[in-house]
């Protein structure tokens, strides 16, 4: 079998960002999939994410503001906008944290950063944007460096750079079945009753982690939110920024949405409610339907609050999120001390991660190749458990 510098398993965005970082870097590379790339089975399903610079945390504002040189660099590849910059408006009860941050919480960091935002108070979101019935108590921001990402485009630009990189071989449909990590330094995956060999592994599996982990006797304890979305019919002409609302009480009435795009149904807009329809410990246990209470929750939030939309949903659609149980926004780390070679095998799994992709795939060539990386993921560490 050939010997490879680094194998990459999972080929979702963010070990398709890690493939396409390493092509760049002299390695042979194997990315091994167990789907299609671009597949709707894991964490990547659907067209569209938020991308977006505030954060109730320092460090996370400052890894989504040096994530932007990553995408400027990724569009100079491709002819589809990657990122359009409509901005990201936050508004609700400006108190309230909840696990995608809290707007008083951003604004600190805002101010501390020399982000630019424009406070805005109740009514006056109903002025400026396509929402009624809003609290005279909610206020709120409107960033302007925010948008939304064209997902699929952004995998399509990485699938191509691994493609014509003489450097990466793509195996697709290729579930890994077993992983070797031996005390001469060599590591043996198994794919498809194949052996491939390799020194360095970087392990990008999203809600699959445990059954990779469980090839080296470890695993970790994350929540995998199944989620459900919806697009609504445009009755007026209305435009919008990605936006999210926070409101009381958390479990039925944390929404967010985006603008209208051309390339996912035109003429409908997406608005999906930030709430788990179910938490999971394990992918096999995903339902095939998005939940009919979360898209109520939904229904109702767009027939009450918003201007211009049809309250029915269509195109609706569920995805998976893994997140860590104790409040980590992401899990990224070597394995630990116990594992063989474990200085040259990175796992990065979990987390509202698709603004940071082509970031991601920086610091994860880094760390395997180098050891190290200059960004700051002192705060990602995973706490790994013998099973
Ligand atoms: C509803 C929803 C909304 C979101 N909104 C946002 C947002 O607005 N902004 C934001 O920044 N982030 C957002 N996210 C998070 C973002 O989508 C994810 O962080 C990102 O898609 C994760 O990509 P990934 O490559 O880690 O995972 P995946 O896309 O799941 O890729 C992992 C891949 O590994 C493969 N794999 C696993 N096991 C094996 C194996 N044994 N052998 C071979 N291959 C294997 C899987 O098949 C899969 O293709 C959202 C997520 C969801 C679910």
């Amino acid at each position: 079998m050939k010997d490879y510098d680094v194998l990459v398993i999972g080929g979702g965005p963010i070990g398709l960002a890690a493939a396409a970082e390493l092509a760049n870097s002299n390695q042979q590379v194997l990315l091994i999939e167990q789907f299609d790339f671009i597949n709707q089975k894991g964490s990547s399903a659907g067209s569209s994410r938020q991308f977006r610079v505030q954060y109730a945390q320092k460090y996370m504002s400052e890894l989504a503001l040096e994530s932007i040189p990553f995408w400027e660099k990724l569009q100079k590849t491709t002819e589809d906008v990657l990122i359009d910059q409509v901005g990201s408006l936050w508004f609700g009860d400006p108190a309230l944290s909840s696990q995608e941050g809290g707007i008083e919480a951003a604004m600190e960091v805002m101010e501390e950063l020399h982000i630019p935002y424009q406070p805005l108070q109740g009514k006056e979101i109903e002025s400026l944007f396509p929402f009624t019935n809003i609290p005279e108590d909610y206020s709120g921001f409107f960033q302007k460096d925010g948008g939304i990402i064209d997902f699929k485009a952004t995998q399509k630009a990485l699938l191509a750079i691994c493609q014509s990189a003489v450097n990466v071989d793509l195996l697709a449909q290729t579930p890994v079945t077993n992983i070797q990590s031996l005390e001469n330094g060599a590591i043996v995956v198994t794919a498809n009753r194949q052996e491939y060999y390799t020194s360095k592994l970087v392990i990008c599996p999203g809600a699959y982690v445990n059954d990779i982990l469980k090839h080296f006797g470890l695993s970790i304890n994350i929540d995998i939110w199944e989620m459900s979305s919806a697009y609504y019919r445009k009755t007026e002409d209305i435009k919008l920024p990605t936006w999210f609302v926070f409101q009381k009480p958390q479990d039925t009435s944390l929404f967010y949405g985006f603008p209208e795009v051309d390339w996912a149904h035109p003429g409908y807009i997406r608005v999906a409610p930030d709430i788990p329809d179910r938490i999971i410990q394990d992918p096999s246990q995903r339902s095939p339907y998005p939940s009919k209470k979360s898209l109520g929750f939904n229904e109702t939030w767009v027939k009450d609050h918003m201007v211009g939309l049809d309250p029915s949903s269509e195109f609706t659609a569920t995805c998976l999120i893994t997140l860590s149980n104790n409040s980590k926004e992401l899990l990224l780390d070597f394995l630990p001390d116990s594992v063989n070679n474990s200085k040259n095998i990175i796992l990065y799994t979990g987390g509202w991660a698709a603004k940071f992709v082509p970031l991601l795939g920086k610091i994860l060539s880094d760390l395997v190749i180098k050891g190290t990386t200059p960004y700051n993921i002192s705060n990602f560490k995973i706490d790994y458990k013998n099973c």
